[in-house]
């Protein structure tokens, strides 16, 4: 079996069309949702990141509150600016850009960002009210990966799905999205890490592999059932002298050879990764409907 490679640029792009349309439509009735983007200190992938992000905010007509201080910020003067953002009724989303540089306590930044606005989902207030099966804001990758299977028909209730990783930022909420019935997901789901005994006996029964390793080439095609779907979150660097900046991206999975064995597979780059940034924007303006009384 060859594989259908999952376009995670396109269902990204499909989902910010609608995003568009929805957004025109709020500020018809004067309904701006709007993000506010801290960066703190001059990380070059940090401000890459944030650059992108206050550009898909743009094309979505999401009103971008850029906030960018300097690497020697103290804590106080971060949580007072997200003080004010929080009390600022045109900002519905506050979005801190990690990793914050050392001298900073990012735990207590993460707490001091209002539950209503945190569209990142990383408060505990979100992450309590998802495991109990109450709506709150979703953390982007894990909701991005459930949208890709959910946008690829891919059928979720029942399925036999093992996750690699138990991060708090992927494996972890995964794991509890999945299993929810208040959303009809249903899944019955095995959450592997570095203590697990005997990996392959878990990936070869699922029906859907999740890898969130960040190691190149953790799975491997005998790992993998005859068309399974395969999800890869990993994002690593190998080195290519073929490429000008000297390294590639590649995925957690040995793509070319589990491709010929899947039913379904997301590539690196180009599957999971677009979905995080599109799913910040739904939360946004998710966020943005709360607030107006438009959503509950
Ligand atoms: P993380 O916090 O480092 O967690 C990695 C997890 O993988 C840990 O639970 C670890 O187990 C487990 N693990 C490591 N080696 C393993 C092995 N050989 N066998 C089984 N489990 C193993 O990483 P993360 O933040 O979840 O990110 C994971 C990957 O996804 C990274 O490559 C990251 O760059 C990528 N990522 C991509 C996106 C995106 O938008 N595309 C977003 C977030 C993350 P222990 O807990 O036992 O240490």
């Amino acid at each position: 079996m060859t594989a259908q490679i999952i376009d995670g640029k396109q269902v990204a792009a499909d989902m910010r069309a609608e995003f568009r349309e929805e957004v025109a439509k709020l500020r018809k009735k004067g309904i701006v949702p709007g993000l506010a983007v801290i960066l703190v200190g001059e990380d070059p992938a940090s401000i890459s990141y944030v650059t992108s992000k206050e550009r898909d905010c743009e094309d979505t007509g999401i009103y971008s509150d850029d906030n960018r201080l300097p690497t020697d910020t103290t804590q106080k003067e971060l949580i007072a600016l997200i003080e004010e953002k929080n009390n600022d009724p045109k900002i519905n989303g506050i979005l801190v850009q990690l990793p914050l540089p050392k001298h900073l306590n990012e735990a207590e930044v993460l707490l001091a960002i209002d539950p209503a606005k945190d569209v990142d989902g990383f408060h505990p207030v979100n992450t309590g009210k998802m495991m109990i099966g109450e709506k709150a804001f979703l953390p982007c990758t894990p909701h991005g990966v459930i949208q890709l299977l959910i946008r690829n028909n891919v059928t979720i209730e029942g399925a036999d799905v093992v996750i690699i990783g138990r991060s708090n930022l992927v494996g972890k909420p995964l794991a509890n999205m999945l299993i929810q019935k208040n959303t009809n997901a249903n899944a019955t789901v095995t959450v592997c890490h570095t203590r697990t005994k005997k990996l392959a006996s878990h990936t070869k029964r699922a029906d859907i592999i999740v890898a969130a390793v960040g190691r190149a080439n953790t799975v491997t095609a005998d790992m993998v059932k005859d068309g399974a779907v395969v999800i890869d979150v990993g994002v690593n660097r190998v080195e290519d002298a073929t490429k000008k900046r000297g390294y590639r991206l590649v995925g957690d999975v040995d793509f070319e050879a589990i491709k010929e064995k899947a039913s379904l597979i997301t590539p690196v780059p180009g599957g999971v990764g677009p979905m995080t940034r599109t799913m910040l924007l739904y939360n946004t303006i998710e966020s943005a409907k709360i607030a107006a009384g438009l959503s509950s």
